[in-house]
């Protein structure tokens, strides 16, 4: 008896000391894609990746470009090459979203396909990885700017708590995605907006710059108060006073940095950049 129960034990000791499997090691992983063998289920995106350095609020640079200060800041507006070919956006979820998340994310992708020539279409085995947008659910809302051949990601990050409440905020980043900056970084926003640079909080400057006229372009879109892409008044201040504007009185300002939904005018900017056949 005494010799079996001994054996039992060696048993156990080998099965305890055996590795055990990392079943769950998605944190120590690059992010990857997943398509399952079911025909059914479509491709997503497991395990981690820093996607870069955030710049302006909730625009994503490559982290290739804080290293060696490649050419990001050319504004995709004016640049045919920051364009997705044909207007077609690749889109692959990471696997947390839930339905939900992305019954919300997709109701935003209709707005924007209805309303101008673009469309988002969804990963499948076998298309290419070089142009697609990683769908993740970090923290906070953000999102790289334009196409780029050279990009390693390209990512819209939309957290469900924050980001997925308001259709505003999921069509913000999809059209950073696009390639549109934000209203306020204009080359002719001085004509409509103040920027009351001693209230804006240290370091957070360059949220407020400009936009070259040499390489962004409005368009010739009338500035729009109401833009989804517009920053509320009092954005990165460090005293709860206004850090942005309006120069005509008759704007209200609660309207600076709406989010309940897109605008005809952002819109209507897509189709110009994207050269669509509709217009609003
Ligand atoms: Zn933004």
């Amino acid at each position: 008896m005494l010799p079996r129960f001994i054996a039992f034990l060696t048993l156990v000791g080998i099965v305890l000391s055996m590795p055990i499997e990392e079943q769950d090691d998605d944190e120590e992983e690059g992010l990857r894609i997943v398509c399952p063998e079911d025909g059914v289920n479509p491709c997503f995106a497991t395990g981690h990746e820093t996607f870069g350095i955030i710049n302006e609020g909730d625009i994503i640079e490559t982290i290739k470009k804080a290293m060696d200060g490649d050419d990001e800041e050319r504004n995709a507006l004016i640049d045919k090459e920051r364009l997705w070919d044909k207007g077609v956006v690749p889109y692959i979820y990471h696997q947390q979203f839930s339905a939900r998340d992305k019954a919300r994310i997709e109701a935003a992708m209709t707005i924007i396909e209805k309303n101008t020539c673009i469309k988002f279409k969804q990963y499948e085995k076998g298309n290419s990885e070089q142009a697609l947008v990683f769908i993740t659910r970090l923290r906070g809302c953000r999102a790289t700017v334009g196409y780029k051949l050279s990009r390693k990601r390209h990512n819209l990050n939309l957290h469900p708590l924050g980001c997925l409440g308001r259709s505003g905020t999921i069509i913000h980043e999809m059209l950073h995605v696009l390639g549109l900056k934000h209203e306020h970084a204009r080359p002719d926003r001085d004509n409509y907006v103040a920027i009351m640079w001693k209230n804006i909080k240290d370091g957070h400057q360059k949220n407020f710059v400009k936009g070259s006229d040499k390489e962004f372009t409005t368009f010739d879109i009338p500035y729009n108060y109401k833009s989804v892409m517009h920053y509320p008044a009092v954005s990165f201040s460090k005293n709860g006073e206004p850090t942005i504007l309006p120069l005509d009185p008759t704007v209200d300002i609660s309207i600076l940095g709406q989010r309940k939904e897109v605008t005809k005018l952002d819109l209507e900017k897509i189709n110009r950049m994207y050269k669509c056949k509709k217009h609003l």
